[in-house]
C-alpha cells in the first residue's frame, strides 16, 4: 500500500493539513522524512530544494545549529511548565524593541488562534462586533474568518465552509483587497464596525502588494470610525523585514498578530499591541484567553534563537534573502522571456510571489484570472527535478537564508526546463 493511502485510512484526505495533499510520483504528495539547510528529504530516497519552508517559519533553512542549539538546551530543562518562564519574557522584549506598535504581546499556540483572540480583544475594545476583511486574505480557520465574497464585490460574508453559523459570519463585511473605496462604502453602510483585519502584504493569494495609499488609506477611515486596524503578520512578521510589513509601509496598527518565524518552527502565535488594549487581556483585564501550551519553552528557545539571527550584525540575514531572492526572481523572470511565457514575479524579500500572466495581481481575481493549469504543470516537472514549490498557485515561495548559488541556479535551470516542455 503507498503512503498516501495508508495515511488516507486514519487522517482525512491523508494530511493533517488541506495543502499539503496533492497528486505527485505515485498519485501521492511527497512524504518528508527529514531535511537539512535548503533541503527537504523524502520517505522514498530523493531530495528537493524547499520552497515551502513549511509556509514561512524556516527563515534560517532547516536545523541552523544556533536554532536546534536553543531548543536541544530547552529540552533538557522539560517541554512545558504551565508556568511563567523568563525565556517567554525575554522573546516578548525582543518583539515589542521590533515593532514599535506593540507594547504588550500575548503568545498563544498558531496564528490561528493569534487572529481569534484579537478579534474578540478588537469586539471588547470597542464594544462593536462586526468587522471587515478582505478578498484573498487568510487570517486562519477561525469561525469569523471563514469567508468568500460573491463575485469580488464588497458584501456580507457568507461562511465558506459547511459548519460555520451563518449567525456567526454576518458580522463579517467583505471587500477586495486594494479597494479602499469598497472599505469606504461598508463604513457608510454600518456604524457598528469593531476592526479592519488586513494582510499588510497579501501572502495567501500568491503574493500580493499593498496598492499606494490602500494601509494609509485603513489607518485613515479606522481613525475617523472608532475602529482598530489590526494587520495579520503571522506571516510577513520578521519574515519581510525586522518589525514586519509596518516598519517597510511605516503605517502603526492597533493590533498585530504574528506567528511562524516567531517560533523558529516550533507552534507559536502572538498578539500584540498598544498597552491600554494589551491590559485588557486576562488577568490584567476582563477580555478572557488562556492555553496550556501558550509561550511553550520550546517553541520560546527556536523562536528567540531565530530573531537573534535575524538580528545579528545589523540584520544582515534580511540583506542575504533579498540577494538570494532577487538573483532567483531575475532567473525565472529571464528563462519565462526566453519561451515566450508570460510571467509576473510580485516579491516582496523572501516571499515570492509568481503568476502566470502578463498584467499585474492587486487581488484575487487577478490570481483567479492568471494560468493556474501552467502552473500546476510547472510545479510536477519541477517536483520531477528535484525542486519542491509549494503545491498551489496561491501560495507565495519562501527562500531561505540556506539557499545559495547552487540552489537557485537549480531552480532556475529546471524552471526553464519546465517552461520548454509547453
Ligand atoms: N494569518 C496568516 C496571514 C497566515 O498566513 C496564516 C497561516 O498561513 C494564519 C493566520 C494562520 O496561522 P496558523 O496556520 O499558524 O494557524
Amino acid at each position: 500500500m503507498n503512503l498516501m493511502a495508508r495515511a488516507s485510512r486514519v487522517l482525512p484526505g491523508g494530511v493533517s493539513s488541506p495543502v499539503r495533499a496533492f497528486r505527485g510520483v505515485g498519485g501521492q504528495p511527497v512524504f518528508v522524512k527529514a531535511a537539512e539547510g535548503a533541503y527537504l528529504y523524502s520517505e522514498d530516497g530523493r531530495r528537493f530544494i524547499d520552497y515551502i519552508g513549511s509556509y514561512g517559519p524556516m527563515i534560517h533553512g532547516h536545523r541552523h545549529p544556533d536554532v536546534e542549539k536553543a531548543v536541544e538546551e530547552a529540552l533538557r530543562r522539560s517541554t512545558t511548565f504551565g508556568a511563567p518562564t523568563v525565556g517567554e519574557v525575554e522573546l516578548g522584549e525582543l518583539i515589542c524593541s521590533a515593532f514599535p506598535a506593540m507594547d504588550m504581546v500575548r503568545f498563544v499556540s498558531s496564528g490561528t488562534e493569534a487572529t481569534m483572540s484579537a478579534l474578540r480583544l478588537a469586539r471588547a475594545a470597542t464594544g462593536r462586533d462586526k468587522f471587515i476583511k478582505f478578498v484573498g486574505c487568510y487570517h486562519g480557520h477561525g469561525d469569523a474568518f471563514l469567508v468568500a465574497a460573491g463575485s469580488g464585490a464588497a458584501t456580507l460574508g457568507v461562511p465558506s465552509s459547511p459548519g460555520v453559523p451563518e449567525a456567526v459570519t454576518a458580522h463579517t463585511l467583505v471587500a477586495p483587497f486594494n479597494d479602499l473605496d469598497a472599505v469606504r462604502k461598508l463604513f457608510e453602510e454600518h456604524d457598528d464596525i469593531a476592526a479592519i483585519f488586513v494582510e499588510p502584504i497579501g501572502g495567501n493569494m500568491g503574493l500580493v502588494p499593498p496598492a499606494d495609499g490602500f494601509l494609509e488609506g485603513l489607518r485613515e477611515v479606522t481613525e475617523k470610525n472608532g475602529a482598530l486596524l489590526v494587520f495579520d503578520e503571522v506571516m510577513t512578521g520578521f519574515r519581510v523585514a525586522w518589525g514586519g510589513a509596518q516598519i517597510l509601509f511605516d503605517v502603526e496598527p492597533d493590533l498585530t498578530t504574528l506567528g511562524k518565524v516567531i517560533g523558529g518552527g516550533l507552534p507559536i502565535g502572538a498578539y500584540g499591541g498598544r498597552r491600554e488594549l494589551m491590559e485588557q487581556i486576562a488577568p490584567a483585564g476582563p477580555v478572557y484567553q488562556a492555553g496550556t501550551l501558550s509561550g511553550n519553552p520550546l517553541a520560546v528557545a527556536a523562536g528567540r534563537a531565530s530573531l537573534k539571527l535575524l538580528k545579528a550584525d545589523g540584520g544582515a540575514a534580511y540583506d542575504q534573502l533579498e540577494a538570494t531572492s532577487n538573483t532567483l526572481s531575475q532567473g525565472l523572470q529571464d528563462a519565462a522571456a526566453s519561451h515566450n511565457v508570460p510571467l509576473r514575479i510580485q516579491r516582496q524579500g523572501s516571499m515570492v510571489g509568481l503568476f502566470f500572466t502578463d498584467s499585474t495581481v492587486v487581488s484575487q481575481d487577478d490570481v483567479d484570472a492568471s494560468d493556474r493549469e501552467l502552473f500546476g504543470r510547472v510545479f510536477h516537472r519541477l517536483l520531477a527535478q528535484g525542486v519542491h514549490l509549494p503545491p498551489s498557485a496561491y501560495e507565495t515561495w519562501f527562500v531561505s537564508t540556506a539557499h545559495g548559488e547552487a540552489e537557485v541556479t537549480k531552480t532556475i535551470n529546471a524552471f526553464a526546463g519546465a517552461l520548454a516542455e509547453g
